[in-house]
């Protein structure tokens, strides 16, 4: 699939977010072209009247000056270093990233300013900008997390049609947690009927531990409008026999999956990662260095 990558600057590198358990993020690109079925991300597309459906992913936008940017935004007297998100709204380490390095400018920028930040992904090009992220991981708290739903190749490759093997994701973890920098997997989204089954999941967390992941979490599938026509789309085609789960699961546009749905699955990851042992395990621990003493005292008279 060729994509087209329109080279706009950016006027704020920084966004306040709301509602979310972070409240700073930042993109570098805007669009993706991993264009999973499910991304969550359509449903903001619809939302500013963009292309969610088989558009979406086809044009990125790339923000050229965004490292720039944030480095005048971080340099502010008026900034308190708080944590910025990275990725929320599209993978910094897309195919783009091998050619623009606008993350890892970021991540530069960050590690400059002593910036705690966090990073999610299902790229494995971060492993590029392993020297970065360890030098920053001695200033500030840094972490990482990689999305693997699934070990399974059927599912794999008919949700996410252009990301990176799963395993490739893992096996990135791994480089990570061996240089000392935190990471973890986040199980999302989890499928009803196809990702959700015990096996699959004990799968995904036995091998998150052999790759020597430091936590791991779960969420289910959203299916907010945008999200909404273009997975129940795809899983038409795709996955013709589960249509009738999902319909009775997402009756009446409902977006988000109740509690008694949700509550079983997330208790069986976390009894998943207390049977494999799952905890920081890391041999050498990158964290950020207490001032030395003399700044100290001098900051305590
Ligand atoms: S990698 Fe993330 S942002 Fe990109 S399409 Fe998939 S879910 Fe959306």
């Amino acid at each position: 699939m060729r994509a087209e990558y329109r080279e706009e600057p950016c006027k704020v590198a920084l966004n306040l977010v709301k509602g979310m358990g972070f409240k700073w993020s930042l993109n570098p690109y805007m669009g993706c072209v991993h264009r999973c079925t499910f991304c969550y991300v359509r449903a903001f597309e619809r939302r500013a009247d963009r292309p969610s459906d088989d558009r979406y992913g086809r044009s990125i936008r790339v923000k050229t000056n965004v490292a720039e940017v944030l480095r005048r935004e971080l340099a502010r007297a008026s900034w308190e270093p708080e944590a910025v998100a990275i990725g929320a709204a599209t993978d910094p380490y897309q195919p783009a990233e091998g050619r623009y390095r606008l993350t890892r400018s970021c991540l530069e920028a960050l590690r400059d300013a002593s910036n705690p930040f966090s990073i999610i992904t299902r790229g494995p090009l971060i492993v590029r900008d392993v020297d970065v992220l360890a030098d920053a991981a001695r200033r500030a708290e840094v972490s990482v997390t990689f999305s693997v739903p699934t070990l399974d190749d059927t599912v794999w490759k008919r949700t996410e049609p252009s990301t990176a093997h799963p395993r490739q994701r893992l096996r990135a973890l791994k480089t990570l947690v061996d240089a000392g920098i935190r990471a973890s997997v986040g199980m999302a989204p989890i499928l009803p009927g196809l990702s959700d089954k015990p096996e699959l999941l004990e799968q995904v967390v036995r091998e998150a531990r052999a790759a020597g992941a430091c936590g791991v979490w779960a969420n289910l599938l959203n299916l907010r409008p945008g999200t909404r026509e273009h997975f129940l789309e795809a899983l038409a085609d795709d996955f013709p026999e589960q249509l009738p789960l999902y319909e009775r699961l997402y009756a009446r546009n409902k977006a988000y999956l109740a509690a008694d749905e949700t509550k079983p699955v997330r208790a069986l990851v976390g009894e998943l990662a207390r049977k494999h042992g799952i905890r920081d395990r890391r041999s050498v621990r990158l964290e950020p260095e207490a001032p030395p003493v003399a700044e100290q005292l001098a900051l305590g008279v």
